[in-house]
């Protein structure tokens, strides 16, 4: 696992300044998370920030303990964010979206509604896969078809420490709910 080489995929130039960000952003997220394991949520944190930096809403996967199916970190970040901002449309306000793991196939949907318009991840799906056994859906050539859509994705950022936060969160032998796939 340790000789796997996560290089950043993007649908656009990289920028490095964004880039840079994003890792700051994705470091302090992967650091938060065991507390939120720790009360019951995750094993996924998402935060929307501004374009000058400020932070919108930080929230984590909260599934199994609101018995919540559709109750993503991406879900929960973009509810707050547009309950914070008091609309349904983020379209206006320039906003990016920090999550430490791919988008599944549901949140690629619900970023796509919400009006966000980058988006930066850690764990690419199939090692999240790989690592836990979720089931991340269908969603092929999404960076291309949000890229039509104008929004920017940027991935594979701080991959490695983000990899450790979920294989201790199944070394804990915490909950891993799936649909059963053929
Ligand atoms: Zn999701």
């Amino acid at each position: 696992m340790k000789n796997v080489n996560f290089e950043v995929v993007a649908n656009e130039k990289i920028n490095l300044q964004k880039l840079s960000f994003a890792q700051k952003i994705i470091s302090q997220l992967q650091q938060e998370l065991p507390d939120y394991i720790a009360k019951g949520k995750g094993p996924f944190l998402a935060a929307v920030y501004d374009d000058k930096g400020n932070l919108i809403a930080k929230e984590a996967n909260s599934v199994v303990a609101k018995k919540c199916s559709h109750n993503h970190a991406e879900m929960n970040a973009i509810k707050a964010a547009e309950k914070a901002l008091k609309t349904y449309d983020l379209s206006g306000y320039n906003l990016r979206l920090y999550v430490t793991a791919e988008p599944c196939m549901m949140c690629l949907g619900g970023i796509m509604w919400s009006g966000i318009k980058e988006v930066y991840y850690s764990v690419p799906s199939k090692k999240v896969e790989e690592i836990t056994g979720f089931d991340e859906g269908f969603k092929p050539e999404w960076l291309e078809e949000f890229k039509k859509r104008h929004i920017t994705v940027y991935g594979n950022i701080e991959v490695e420490a983000g990899m450790e936060v979920l294989q201790d969160y199944v070394k804990r032998g915490k909950t891993v709910y799936k649909p059963e796939r053929k």
